[in-house]
């Protein structure tokens, strides 16, 4: 079970790793925390329901079996609003995505490091919501998705040389290469995870942080493949046995 903040974290975080999965024949289901309405885009009418149609259809293309949506309201970066999934409470959300873990007998299941990665509120919270989650229903094994920040830090080094821009915002993102348990190697399905990324048209227009997105669409394959091709998780060990 894959558990994400909004639609588009699990293309660009966990897709390839989903996509694997899914082709050696595991059930792999995705829980989405909130539709994402919130998300930039050029796009401003009922963003919410266009997202959640655009997450059904790249969980298709990832071959999932099951998408459900917590129904929280995604909160923005800046996490002021007041009724988003980051100022939820943790107790109610781990119980209902605990259920579905249940239900689903899951043996893994996926949330985010501490810092949430970058740190978007709902994110952090994607973090604490799932822990409590997996505690709750005995999952047997948490596998925090992330990246790994010393090569990060290293591409965004030699970006530097054409573009300078202050590095300090991302020292502290995501997860340093020594704490980092499982690397997935996905550039086979690095195809794969393009279509799905691609599924999400809402995120590749508008403001700053969607161009991310469509700026790696544009990639040629091979270097997708090498920017994209591994995912990252730290594997936590359970509190009780
Ligand atoms: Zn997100």
């Amino acid at each position: 079970m894959f558990f994400h903040a909004h639609p588009d974290d699990e293309a660009l975080l966990t897709g390839g790793t989903m996509a694997r999965l899914a082709q050696e024949g595991h059930r792999v289901v995705l829980v989405v925390a909130t539709a994402g309405e919130l998300g930039l885009s050029a796009r401003q009418t009922d963003l919410g329901a266009v997202r959640t149609r655009e997450a059904h259809a790249s969980a298709r293309v990832l071959g999932c079996a099951r998408v459900e949506f917590l129904g929280y309201r995604d909160s923005g970066l800046e996490g002021r609003r007041r009724h988003g999934f980051a100022r939820a409470d943790v107790g109610e959300a781990a119980e209902r995505l605990a259920e579905l873990l249940h239900e689903e007998r899951a043996d893994l299941l996926t949330t985010y490091d501490p810092n949430g990665g970058y740190g978007h509120p709902d994110h952090v919270q994607v973090h604490r919501v799932g822990t409590l989650a997996a505690e709750l229903a005995g999952t047997p094994r948490v596998w925090e998705a992330t990246v790994d920040r010393t090569r990060l830090l290293r591409g965004l080094r030699l970006a530097r040389l054409i573009r300078r821009f202050d590095l300090t915002p991302f020292e502290k993102t995501y997860t340093a290469h020594h704490e980092i348990t499982h690397s997935v190697d996905v550039r086979q399905y690095a195809h794969v995870k393009r279509a799905a990324m691609a599924a999400h048209a809402t995120q590749t227009t508008g403001g700053e942080s969607t161009r991310t997105l469509a700026a790696l669409l544009k990639l040629p394959p091979p270097l997708f493949r090498l920017i994209l091709g591994t995912e990252w998780y730290v594997e936590r060990k359970r509190l009780r046995a």
